[in-house]
């Protein structure tokens, strides 16, 4: 006997894929517990991030298209990749433009922290699926109107996703301060002290990733708490390496500039503290990628936007709102 968990809300064929030959079709469970553990814990209904149907089985499947269409999918993070795949299993003509040469989006930085790795399979497996569906991928090209026209769309879905937000802060553009997602992306090498601004969760696990490559590391956050948005079955684990490694955190702390070699910050009683440091990594959040889609609607073009680009969410978004996006047309 085979006991198989979450994996079977990620792919309910797991077992028929296995038993016909087709193990390299199934959608793999990413362990992030983010749409099933956490939301039994929440007393709200099982979802899983990778897989839109799940707990939709009734209203949620890929309906055949009534006619083939040119579909155009602009960007290639798991949005346009869950779109390109829906629109095609329709039977939809699908051009997927990505400006990387590698198609994933976020999601590579994603994996990078700990407990995180796991994520690299939904790129696999979305990328594998836009193959098996004969998506046609155009990599390492940046679409615009005229590139976008030129394939003569009748829909058009952008997915082109959100990018780090730099807050106004005196000082953040000075020596050593960096952007988190190029720290993760790995353009950029930090060491010894690490002040991070931000407890979110890109602030928490880039904080923990860190710690664990030797940083001593402080984490700066306005709000009461960190980690208010990370799974509360992850959060005790992150806070445990937080203990072992010596994270420290400033909650309640607002930066009021970057100086050299330390960071200014004010609690709401006007205390201050000054935070030393050898580098700064700012984890504020993002906002979204502008399209301009009006350009494209007015020759008549259906054009919607899904996923980080319509609002920055997460993967579980990213794929819900991409397949219902594809599945309407
Ligand atoms: C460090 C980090 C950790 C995260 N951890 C989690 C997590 O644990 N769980 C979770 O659910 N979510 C997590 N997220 C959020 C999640 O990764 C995003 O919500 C998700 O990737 C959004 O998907 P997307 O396809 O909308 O956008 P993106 O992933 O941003 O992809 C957009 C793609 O569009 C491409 N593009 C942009 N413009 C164009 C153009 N004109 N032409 C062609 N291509 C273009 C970009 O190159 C990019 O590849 C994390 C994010 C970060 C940064």
């Amino acid at each position: 006997m085979i006991g198989i968990g979450r994996a079977l809300l990620a792919d309910p064929d797991w077992a028929n894929k296995v038993g016909s030959d087709k193990a390299t079709d199934i959608v793999r469970c990413i362990c992030c517990n983010e749409g099933c553990v956490d939301n039994v814990l929440n007393r709200s209904f099982i979802a899983c991030v990778v897989n839109p149907e799940n707990g939709f089985e009734e209203t949620r499947f890929i309906m055949p298209a009534q006619m083939k269409k040119n579909v155009v999918v602009v960007g290639g993070g798991p949005a346009g990749l869950e779109a390109a795949r829906v629109a095609a299993k329709k039977g939809h003509s699908v051009t997927l433009f990505e400006t990387a040469t590698e198609l994933g989006g976020q999601l590579h930085i994603a994996a990078v922290p700990p407990r995180k790795n796991e994520i690299r399979r939904a790129i696999e497996d979305l990328v594998h699926a836009v193959h098996t569906q004969g998506v046609t991928l155009k990599l390492g090209q940046t679409a615009n109107i005229q590139s976008i026209l030129a394939l003569e769309p009748y829909a058009v879905i952008v997915a082109v996703g959100a990018s780090s937000f730099i807050p106004p802060i005196p000082g953040i553009d000075g020596k050593n301060v960096y952007d988190a997602w190029q720290v993760l992306a790995g353009k950029y090498k930090v060491s010894g002290r690490v002040a991070v601004i931000g407890g979110g969760v890109v602030g928490c696990e880039t904080a923990e990733y860190l710690a664990t490559q030797g940083c001593k590391v402080s984490i700066i956050e306005m709000r009461d708490q960190i980690g208010s948005d990370i799974s509360v079955t992850v959060l005790p684990s992150m806070l445990e390496n937080y203990k072992a490694y010596g994270v420290e955190q400033y909650t309640g702390y607002m930066v009021t500039s970057i100086n050299s070699g330390e960071v200014s910050c004010e609690d709401k009683n006007g205390s201050i503290a000054q935070i030393p440091y050898d580098y700064v990594v700012i984890a504020s959040g993002a906002r979204p990628v502008v399209f301009d889609t009006e350009a494209l609607s007015v020759k008549g073009i259906e054009v919607v936007q899904v996923g980080d680009c319509c609002e920055v969410a997460d993967i579980s978004y990213a794929t819900k709102s991409a397949y219902d996006a594809a599945n309407a047309l």
